[in-house]
């Protein structure tokens, strides 16, 4: 049973004891420690590496096979422009996949232990700690996973040419959102829009953490309404 007032201990491996906060995990998940240095998360050296990726892999180890993806329509005998649509329909896929994960699987309510230890893996670890560099982006073994329905999804939609390509740009729109999402945490942007999107992004971990879902972009958080409330149309309320 949950032990009533149990307290995590920052000091020792975070994993195994977020499980027994229950009903208090939730907010104790969203009361964020803003600092470079992570926890630990598991007192094996082996599985805490595992835990650990920095950004640039994204891109390293996804582009190649985001490239591959769309010459494989190529070569399947589709025209440069046809491919061009076919990877902008995958991206605006993904921009839809990435706000309804965001805001039904990341941010699901859980207070089971299993439940909380999943779901401080998926996502509640960035919310614990959002300065955390090297748990940010999407470990890259996890990606692989999701992407195999994801390939199903798109080969149910489109005839055997067309799926690569749109696979391809779908893949591109995650590696986008991944860099991104680690840029508005750790870069430091000087022009309009990057600027009112890391605004936009620190709103959802400081300020509402249930509003503002999109991260490379508000759209998907206009059409469902969860788009947050501006400060000064709050003071006027
Ligand atoms: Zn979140
Ligand atoms: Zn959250
Ligand atoms: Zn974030």
């Amino acid at each position: 049973m949950v032990a009533q007032g149990f307290v995590v201990d920052l000091n020792k491996p975070l994993v195994f004891q977020v499980g027994h906060l229950g009903e208090a995990y939730q907010e104790w998940v969203h009361q964020p420690i803003v600092c470079k240095e992570g926890p630990r998360f598991f007192e094996s050296d082996f599985w805490e590496f595992l835990t650990l990726t920095a950004w640039w892999v994204i891109p390293l180890i996804w582009l190649p096979v985001v490239c591959w993806s769309i010459s494989m329509s190529l070569r399947m005998g589709h025209t440069l422009p046809q491919v061009a649509v076919m990877v902008v329909s995958g991206i605006f896929i993904w921009t839809f996949l990435e706000y309804t994960l965001h805001r039904f699987l990341f941010h699901i309510k859980t207070k089971s232990y299993w439940g909380n230890t999943i779901h401080y893996l998926l996502h509640g670890c960035h919310h614990k700690h959002p300065m955390d560099g090297l748990r940010l982006v999407f470990p890259p073994a996890a990606t692989a996973i999701l992407c195999v329905p994801f390939w199903n999804l798109v080969q149910v939609m489109s005839t055997p040419s067309v799926a690569p390509a749109v696979f391809g740009g779908g893949l591109l729109g995650y590696v986008m959102y991944d860099v991104t999402h680690y840029y508005l945490h750790h870069g430091q942007p000087t022009s309009q829009v990057p600027r009112n999107l890391k605004k936009y992004h620190l709103n959802h971990h400081f300020r509402i953490q249930n509003k503002g879902f999109g991260i490379t972009s508000s759209l998907w958080d206009k059409v469902f309404g969860t788009l947050p409330r501006s400060k000064s149309a709050e003071k006027s309320k």
